[in-house]
């Protein structure tokens, strides 16, 4: 290997960080780790899709008949089950069109970086998700400003000094666009951005909306994400989701009006340069949103696991932070003690990981829990005994 490589990794390989655990069955409410049966209280599979059999059955006749890769979705054609997908959700998220793509990073690269360059000026809530800060780099928009989480003032302040500042607001030809950005459900703490306040001000100040909703679709709304649930569906510019939690597959979307999504279907680099999902990834999905325009049974059944689970903890003293989605997090602060608080709620069968920094500020050290849909009373409640003992111990 090149030298200056391998000076290069030999710097920068941090040994203190934790490798993954593998996991060596399907993502059950209960997974195989180590040959050791634990509660899977961490996977973000919110409905259980990911064994289920109707989105299983759907893949395997999926393949007999259409085999795997659909290729490219430009240049050499594109495959009608992505299209059927695309008028599927679209209509689930009573949203005017969408679009897909391999994944839900790559839909938030594709919805900043085809609307917004470098003259173009981006405001972001300070916990937002990695893929959304990635996404403003590639951009290479140069005004940057990042907002106070949910900090509806501060927000405001910012947008006060940009409107004041006509050199950053630019000549009236040339005006530069104005994006204020938000996850929906924030994904470490599980609270929810205050979209209609972020709408009002965007109105009021010109700017255009755009809410990654990876953690609220199939979650929030009966299913149909956070902006469905705080009564503003429709009213967000570009929203953003995946296919890979709630759904269980792989790959993400943008959906909006008509216009947005054709204009990204014929300009996202993301769109032209990358080949798009397999059949059998698409017809699984297919199924899913089936699924989900159904019925509530699945939603209703995660979000009474999520009021047994936080209850309780909260009933038993814990501290589980500000969260009003499934997300549950137990707040401890010290980086070791989350450590070894995962630790020995591995040893008793329960699987749930410690977020630590940089995933989440300094002192801010928590166990992140995440029940679903395929969770049994039973499950939940042997796993609050074990965190309730754990917590004494420690
Ligand atoms: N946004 C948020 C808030 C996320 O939590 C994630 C996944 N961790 C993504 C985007 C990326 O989604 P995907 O895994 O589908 O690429």
């Amino acid at each position: 290997m090149n030298k200056q490589l391998i000076d290069f990794i030999t710097q920068n390989y941090n040994n203190s960080l934790l490798t993954p655990r593998i996991i060596q069955s399907s993502q059950s409410a209960w997974f195989k780790i180590d040959n050791k049966k634990v509660l899977n209280l961490c996977s973000s599979h919110y409905l259980g899709l990911a064994v289920n059999d109707q989105l299983k059955k759907a893949a395997i006749s999926t393949i007999k008949t259409w085999g795997l890769g659909t290729g490219y979705r430009t240049l050499a054609g594109t495959n009608s089950l992505n299209i059927e997908l695309e008028e599927k959700i679209a209509k689930f998220k009573k949203a005017e069109k969408a679009v897909v793509f391999p994944s839900g990073y790559l839909a938030n690269m594709a919805a900043i970086q085809t609307i917004f360059g470098k003259d173009d000026i981006v405001i972001s809530d300070e916990l937002n998700h990695a893929s959304i800060i990635d996404a403003v780099r590639l951009s290479g928009i140069k005004n940057k400003y990042i907002y106070r989480h949910r900090d509806m003032k501060h927000l405001e302040d910012i947008l006060t000094i940009i409107a004041r500042n006509p050199a950053e607001r630019g000549t009236k030809q040339s005006l530069p666009k104005i994006l204020i950005v938000t996850d929906g459900v924030f994904s470490m703490d599980g609270d929810l951005a205050p979209l209609p306040e972020i709408i009002k001000l965007a109105k009021k100040y010109g700017a255009i909306t755009m809410v990654d909703d990876a953690h609220g679709e199939g979650v929030m709304g009966e299913g149909q994400g956070t902006a469905a649930h705080l009564g503003v569906r429709g009213k967000i510019d570009i929203e953003v989701g995946t296919l890979s939690k709630a759904f269980s597959v792989i790959g993400g979307f943008i959906t909006g009006k008509k216009e947005l999504i054709d204009f990204y279907k014929q300009k996202a680099r993301q769109f032209m340069f990358t080949s798009a999902m397999t059949a059998p990834d698409t017809a699984a999905l297919l199924e899913a949103v089936k699924i989900l325009q159904k019925s509530d049974n699945l939603v209703n059944k995660l979000w009474q696991n999520t009021r047994l689970l936080k209850s309780s903890l909260k009933a038993a003293g814990f501290d589980i932070g500000e969260s009003e989605s499934p997300i549950t997090p137990i707040m401890l602060g010290d980086e070791d003690l989350a450590v070894r608080f995962a630790a020995e709620l591995f040893k008793q069968g329960v699987f749930a990981t410690s977020i630590r920094f940089p995933m989440v500020p300094r002192g801010k050290a928590r166990i992140r829990m995440i029940p679903s849909a395929s969770h049994s009373k039973a499950d939940l409640e042997f796993a609050i005994r074990k965190i309730i003992k754990i917590g004494k111990k420690l």
